[in-house]
């Protein structure tokens, strides 16, 4: 599991190719290494245990911290709502790609 691949977006097979070729849209297959992203249906299923864990990371902090400033709890919630659709694609792509390269590494190919 290359860290940086994932930073960057990589392919858990090869480290190389790009993953996305858009905001939203994969590649079907890795560009470089032709291995498929889609290893059977359903398989993007568990990115949301990286997306639940990740969203949390970064929601929990600016909860914590407008609570202890005395902020209000809808307040809290709406600031909560937006920084997360903010930060929507980057959430939606890092969880993805942490996910595969999680699979790959517990169930190689
Ligand atoms: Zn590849």
């Amino acid at each position: 599991m290359g860290l940086l691949a994932i930073v960057r977006l990589r392919c858990p097979c090869c480290l190389k190719g790009n993953v996305f070729r858009s905001l939203w849209r994969m590649h079907d297959e890795c560009p470089e290494c032709g291995v498929s992203f889609e290893r059977e249906p359903g398989f993007y299923y568990g990115a949301m245990y990286f997306s639940y864990g990740i969203g949390l990371a970064l929601a929990a902090p600016v909860s914590i911290l407008l609570f202890l400033k005395g902020f209000s709890e809808p307040i809290i919630f709406l600031v909560v709502i937006a920084q997360l659709a903010i930060v929507s694609p980057l959430l939606f792509r890092y969880s993805r790609v942490a996910w595969m390269h999680f699979d790959q590494r517990f169930d190689p190919r």
